[in-house]
């Protein structure tokens, strides 16, 4: 019985010959390597008993081998629509750039620049002088230095201050990132001693000092930016830190994870109250390092600021140049801070920022415009709700801001087998799951986005579409 199943399958070279018509600019190794898969696909199916005659069929299988390659013949990393309502989401590449830092990529990367060149002296400059000023303009920092992106940042100062040497730490802040990222890990792969101090709930001022001896290199504070303790809890305060340091000459640095300078208390949004680095700097730490791709808005870089003694040894560290910025970056990140210096500009003009600031009447608005269009589709059952979003990436940890979302049931489809559906339409829709309910937040969908997922609904999913 199978076997008959087997020789039913068409070549190869068949099945390539009718599918350049349809791709006919697609390499021809491409193709035959995506047809192939899918004949191994199809034989694997038969073996498990899997596959009856009918999907055999060859208007059935150059039908489905049409909606695999319209799939699978894209490149591989590609757009999607982000309706998880969460913000800054890791794993679907954090910040959005702004019109202005995507202008200066394209710049930068069509033309020559002076990247690594000084227009005053005609002679060899260094990249970093495209942003030092202005980091320190917008943090009251005395120097800065950016590398690949935070972790980076991390890594670079402690190999700079604290190789063989002990860094003292709160247990309550050695936290996982998440992406495998442990601050006891980066620590000793920069060769850093980690001395940890008080317990998981509580750490006092005493707790650090009498770890202090010879061989402390620094003590370090790391925002503990995915989760929070609540309840019976003390850590000490930055400006105690700082005052210790002075006692004992020791420099006080912190991993402020996601960057920020915007007080968000200031717009009504005091239960967002994230620390901002001029504060952390004003206090007078000696390094501070925080992420360029998180609640920054920009692209993905560790930002190192703080005392120019300090930053001037880490500028010299031979890993700078291997954890250094590219140009790209560079330019993203310059037009990025630049939206900075007048605060009203950067709320409007950075996606991040603009999307965690939507104002709930407009996100609900957003979601009636986009219930009222796939109501129109018969299978579907539509509704708006009043939900939660998050910010995500590890910033304002349990805080959640009001948003809406549109609850989207499919007949004789189960929630979880709907989401998986939206994964391969093109562009792929990523949506949220809550009580047993396919979910998009329209605080993560683009106003430009909202007639996308109409389409994506009416012309790849449903019963025409397997
Ligand atoms: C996110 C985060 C990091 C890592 O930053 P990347 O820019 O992702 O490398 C390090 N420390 C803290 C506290 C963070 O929140």
């Amino acid at each position: 019985m199978s076997n008959n199943l087997y020789a039913k399958l068409p070549s190869t070279e068949r099945l390539i010959q009718v599918m350049q018509q349809h791709f006919y600019d697609t390499p021809n190794l491409l193709l035959k390597t995506k047809i192939n898969e899918y004949l191994e696909n199809l034989r694997q199916q038969i073996k498990k008993g899997n596959i009856s005659k009918i999907d055999l069929e060859e208007k059935t299988l150059i039908k489905n081998l049409l909606s695999f390659l319209n799939f699978e013949l894209k490149p591989h990393f590609r757009e999607v629509i982000n309706g998880t309502g969460v913000v800054v989401h890791t794993n679907l590449g954090r910040s959005l750039l702004s019109k202005k830092a995507l202008d200066a990529v394209c710049q930068a990367c069509s033309h020559y620049s002076n990247l690594e060149f000084n227009l005053n002296t005609g002679k060899r400059g260094s990249r970093y002088s495209h942003v030092e000023e202005i980091l320190c303009l917008l943090t009251g920092a005395e120097s800065a230095l950016v590398v690949n992106n935070n972790a980076a940042a991390v890594l670079i100062m402690l190999d700079t201050l604290a190789k063989e040497k002990e860094v003292i730490v709160s247990r309550g802040e050695l936290v996982e990132i998440g992406g495998s990222f442990r601050i006891p890990d980066v620590m000793q792969k920069s060769g850093a001693i980690l001395k940890e101090v008080g317990t998981t709930n509580r750490t006092h001022l005493k707790d650090y000092e009498q770890a202090i001896n010879e061989n402390t290199a620094c003590i370090m504070k790391v925002h503990t930016s995915n989760y929070r303790i609540i309840g019976f809890h003390k850590s000490v305060s930055l400006e105690e830190l700082v005052k210790l340091g002075a006692k004992y000459h020791l420099p006080i640095i912190e991993d402020m994870g996601s960057g920020n300078f915007i007080s968000f208390s200031k717009y009504g949004f005091s239960q967002l109250n994230e620390p901002t680095v001029q504060e952390s700097i004003k206090v007078g730490l000696d390094l501070v390092s925080f992420s360029g791709d998180k609640l920054l808005g920009g692209p993905q870089a560790g930002i190192i600021v703080g005392k120019k003694d300090i930053v001037d040894k880490i500028k010299q560290n031979p890993l700078n140049r291997a954890l250094r910025i590219d140009k790209m970056t560079l330019s993203a990140l310059e037009a990025t801070l630049r939206l900075y210096l007048d605060e009203a500009t950067a709320l409007k003009e950075i996606p991040t920022l603009n999307l965690i600031f939507t104002p709930l009447t407009t996100l609900k608005n957003r979601a009636r415009r986009l219930k009222n269009l796939l109501s129109k589709i018969h299978e579907l059952e539509v509704k708006t709700v009043k939900s939660t979003s998050r910010v995500g990436g590890g910033s304002l940890p349990e805080k959640d801001i009001s948003t809406y979302v549109v609850q989207i049931k499919m007949k004789n489809l189960s929630a979880e087998k709907l989401r998986q559906k939206l994964l391969k339409t093109t562009p792929p829709l990523i949506g949220r799951i809550e009580d047993d309910i396919f979910c998009l937040d329209v605080r993560t969908i683009l106003s430009k986005e909202i007639n996308l997922i109409y389409q994506i609904f009416s012309q790849q999913i449903g019963s025409g579409n397997a």
